[in-house]
């Protein structure tokens, strides 16, 4: 009982400190957290994997939700939908020749990121080779990062190694996505005994089909427009997988809860009446459990040097390691944004604490990373156990297997946690790219 009073007593301050005109009262309560997680994770909505109806209900509810709390469109946009096309690329034919030699498919691994690609002057290659006795998994990793046309040569002694991970990408590649088409731009790996070029002949050729996909997002506009503070989770799950028993995976924690937050808290600081200090938007993103296309796009659309904080949430429907009314932050040591919700949330009953997981590198593993690659305060809140989770990426992440109570604690925390960063008293520092994988 006294721990529940002494945090709706800081609530008040914090409230009253931010909204002293207030036309509604502001609420977060379980009932409407409820409504909006059932809906979300339900059945109808099949799992909302990206490029399916289920993920289009999805968005159309979030969208209906954003209208009937009167939130604005984001600049430049005509509705709540924030679309785009990725490509899927299928790999149609591929021959190459080194030296005037034909390379056979075995020895082959393509990854080319455009309807053709050909490769006929050595010039215009950058030409890599991955010697005997080098690593080759650092290796392939940095000639996949890199752009423009590479050619790889390897050592016939990693050709065990290389068949392995052929055989990975090519489950990859079969739905390989990319979101722009560029025919100058691909990598073409080899193993051959040649460790020069001295003539090269590479023409792939891939069929491509465009598939459009959204963001879902809204905007408070504050005084200052061009200080913006983001709150996002991901709104797209695994969908439906397998045929038998319950094959709808519905993502209730992950990340239906981070959405429900979104939500939730766009109703709670449209509904304070007063406008903020600074602009404030609201992003479900899509595509994060494809490989994060969804905060790569937004991230594109806006100037990140003027975004000064993002509270990135996911999976926050069960209790965390460090108890009840607690929440860890990801990449604490990156900025100082965990310590100042540390700070704003003194004296209430809730506590935020570094995330406990380092070795699971979940500062890396949502969609608050790409915003960070670019300088960004972007942190992931969450409370969820993952390293005992039984329903994570479960068809048994349901609702039924969550603590609404807990998770409406959170998203008042976090409320009251924002409020300082908001209203322009306090500024995270920047995150340094240079330091980040
Ligand atoms: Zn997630």
């Amino acid at each position: 009982m006294r721990k529940q009073l002494t945090f709706l007593f800081a609530f008040a301050i914090f409230s009253s400190y931010l909204f002293t005109s207030c036309q509604k009262t502001p609420v977060i309560d379980e009932a409407e957290v409820t409504r909006i997680i059932s809906t979300l994770a339900s059945d109808e909505m099949e799992g909302r994997r990206t490029f399916t109806p289920g993920i289009e209900k999805a968005a159309e509810f979030i969208a209906g939700e954003f209208e009937k709390i009167g939130l604005e469109y984001m600049d430049g946009l005509s509705s709540y939908q924030q679309k785009f096309s990725m490509y899927s690329l299928r790999q149609e034919s591929a021959e190459v020749s080194i030296n005037g030699k034909a390379v056979a498919s075995e020895n082959l691994l393509v990854s080319v990121s455009g309807e053709t690609f050909e490769l006929k002057d050595v010039a215009e290659a950058d030409i890599i080779t991955v010697p005997a006795g080098t690593n080759f998994q650092a290796a392939f990793n940095e000639a996949r990062r890199a752009t423009g046309k590479r050619l790889v040569l390897v050592d016939p002694s990693h050709k065990n190694l290389f068949v392995r991970y052929k055989g990975f990408f090519n489950r990859a590649a079969r739905a390989a996505r990319v979101m722009e088409l560029d025919n100058d731009n691909g990598m073409v790996m080899v193993v051959t005994e040649a460790t020069s070029v001295k003539s090269v002949d590479i023409k792939v050729t891939n069929s491509v089909e465009e598939n459009s996909l959204a963001n879902v997002g809204a905007k408070i506009s504050g005084k200052r427009a061009n200080e913006v503070v983001v709150f996002s989770g991901h709104y797209d799950h695994l969908g439906i997988r397998g045929a038998e028993g319950d094959s709808i995976f519905n993502g209730a924690n992950d990340d239906a809860s981070g959405i429900t937050a979104v939500l939730t808290l766009a109703r709670y600081f449209k509904d304070s009446g007063k406008k903020p200090e600074r602009t404030i938007l609201f992003v479900a993103f899509t595509a994060e459990e494809m490989g994060g296309f969804g905060s790569q796009y937004f991230s594109k659309q806006l100037n990140p040097d003027e975004i000064v904080a993002m509270f990135n949430i996911e999976m926050i429907g069960k209790p965390a390691v460090s108890g009840p009314n607690t929440a860890w932050i990801t990449g604490f040591d990156k900025s100082d944004f965990g310590s100042l919700l540390q700070k704003a949330v003194e004296g209430t009953e809730y506590e935020f604490y570094a995330d406990p997981y380092p070795a699971q590198n979940l500062f890396y593993r949502s969609d608050n990373a790409t915003l960070a690659r670019l300088g960004v305060p972007a942190h992931t809140i969450s409370t969820t156990p993952i390293d005992v989770d039984p329903d994570y990426h479960k068809a048994s992440d349901e609702v039924s297997t969550l603590d609404m109570a807990h998770m409406t604690n959170t998203i008042k925390a976090i409320s009251a946690a924002a409020v300082r960063i908001i209203s322009g008293v306090d500024t995270p520092t920047r995150v340094d790219p240079t330091g980040l994988n």
